[in-house]
């Protein structure tokens, strides 16, 4: 088995410690924007507009591909938004 200097040893360790962190941050991005939450709720937001041609993903934060059912949005960063959502921040792509 072949030794590791000290500075292996230090990265293989710094990474198994980032591991799940990295694990954790990649659940998070897939959490979808509760429309109860403050940021939601002070913003309307709500997974299905009322006017279909204002929603998510033809919005300019929209940041996802159209054709995607959720997506990200620079309001809600680590939460993802519905296609067809709304919110008061809509911004016309
Ligand atoms: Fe949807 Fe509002 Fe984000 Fe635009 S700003 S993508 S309308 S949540």
């Amino acid at each position: 088995m072949k030794k590791l200097n000290r500075r292996q040893f230090v990265m293989s360790a710094a990474a198994v410690s980032v591991a799940p962190a990295v694990m954790f941050a990649g659940n998070a991005a897939a959490a979808k924007v509760d429309p109860e939450g403050p940021a939601a709720k002070a913003l309307k937001y709500v997974h299905e507009s009322p006017d279909s041609g204002s929603i998510c993903s033809n919005c300019k934060l929209w940041q996802s591909d159209t054709s995607a059912d959720w997506g990200n949005c620079s309001i809600f960063p680590g939460q993802q938004v519905a296609n067809g959502g709304w919110c008061s921040a809509w911004i016309k792509a």
